[in-house]
C-alpha cells in the first residue's frame, strides 16, 4: 500500500463491524486506525442471546469491550473522535475530525451505521435513503470509489450483531486482497500442517508447535477469566425518546 499516508487503513466507526474489520487488517500488518465517536448501538441491547459461542448469552457491553481489546491486540490504534469530512487525495484519503485533526490513509472503511454526512465530499458514493441513510456497495463492501469501503449496517446488512461483525471481517479481507500485501488466509495451523507436506507456509498463515499452542491457550484463558470475573458495570443505554422516571 502507498506509504505516503500515515495509515494504510482508516476505519470510521468502532462498533462490531468496524472492530471486526480492524482485527483482520491489523493482523495482516496493515497500519490500521479505528476512529469512533459515541456509543455503538449495541450498547442499547439488554442481553445478547444470538451471538454464536455464548450459549447463555453475553452482556453486549462486555462483548464490545472484548472486541475493542481484540482489535488493539491485532495491532490497531484506536481514537475517540468524530470524523466530519473525508476527501480524496493523491495517495488515498484525508479525514478531518470535529477538532480539526487530520488522519490520512490509503483505504477507508466506513462503519458508521447510518451516518453518511462525512462522505459528502467524495464523488461517486451512492447513498441510499430508506428513512435512514445507507451506502451502496458490492458484497465485499466496495463502494465503487477505489479504496473506499462500507461495512455493517451502513452497507445494508441485516440488523444483527453476528452478521455485521462477519461483514466487517469480510470487508477487512477485501481491503487486504485489494492491497499489495501477500495473503492467503488468516489461519493458525498446527506445526507440520503445510511444511509436513513440503508446502511453504502460505502468507497470512502460521504454524505453531504444541508448546506455543499451550502457551497461547493459557493466555487466552487468563484474558477471558479477567473479562468474565465480574458483571459488567454499565447498564444498557435507553432509547433517547424514552422518558426515564
Ligand atoms: C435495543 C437494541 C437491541 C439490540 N439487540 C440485538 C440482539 O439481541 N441481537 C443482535 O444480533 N443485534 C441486536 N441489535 C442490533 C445490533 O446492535 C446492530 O446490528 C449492530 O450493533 C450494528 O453494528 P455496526 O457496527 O454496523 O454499527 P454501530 O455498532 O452502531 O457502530 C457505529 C459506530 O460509529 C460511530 N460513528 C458514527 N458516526 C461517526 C463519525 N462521523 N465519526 C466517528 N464515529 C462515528 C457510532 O457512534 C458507533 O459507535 C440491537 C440493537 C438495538 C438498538
Amino acid at each position: 500500500m502507498a506509504s505516503a499516508t500515515e495509515h494504510d487503513v482508516l476505519i470510521i466507526g468502532g462498533g462490531p463491524a468496524g472492530l471486526s474489520a480492524g482485527i483482520f487488517t491489523g493482523r495482516a500488518d496493515l497500519r490500521t486506525l479505528i476512529v469512533n465517536d459515541g456509543d455503538p448501538i449495541l450498547r442499547r441491547n439488554a442481553h445478547l442471546e444470538n451471538y454464536p459461542g455464548f450459549p447463555a448469552g453475553v452482556n453486549s457491553r462486555l462483548l464490545l469491550d472484548m472486541m475493542a481489546d481484540h482489535a488493539e491486540r491485532a495491532g490497531c490504534e484506536r481514537r475517540e473522535a468524530r470524523i466530519v469530512s473525508l476527501e480524496s487525495t493523491d495517495d488515498g484519503f484525508a479525514a478531518e475530525t470535529a477538532s480539526g485533526e487530520v488522519f490520512t490513509a490509503s483505504a477507508v472503511i466506513a462503519a458508521t451505521k447510518n451516518t453518511v454526512d462525512f462522505l459528502e465530499g467524495i464523488d461517486g458514493v451512492e447513498i441510499i435513503e430508506r428513512g435512514k441513510s445507507f451506502v451502496e456497495t458490492d458484497d465485499r463492501g466496495r463502494t465503487g470509489v477505489p479504496g473506499l469501503y462500507a461495512a455493517g449496517r451502513l452497507a445494508l446488512q441485516p440488523y444483527q450483531t453476528i452478521i455485521v461483525a462477519g461483514h466487517g471481517a469480510s470487508v477487512g479481507r477485501a481491503v487486504i486482497e485489494d492491497s499489495d500485501v501477500a495473503f492467503y488466509h488468516d489461519w493458525i495451523a498446527p506445526e507440520g500442517y503445510f511444511t509436513g507436506r513440503d508446502r511453504e507456509i502460505p502468507p497470512g498463515c502460521e504454524e505453531i508447535g504444541p508448546e506455543e499452542r499451550k502457551r497461547r491457550e493459557r493466555e487466552s484463558l487468563d484474558v477471558m477469566r479477567e473479562f468474565f470475573a465480574e458483571p459488567h458495570p454499565d447498564d444498557p443505554i435507553q432509547h433517547p425518546s424514552v422518558r426515564e422516571e
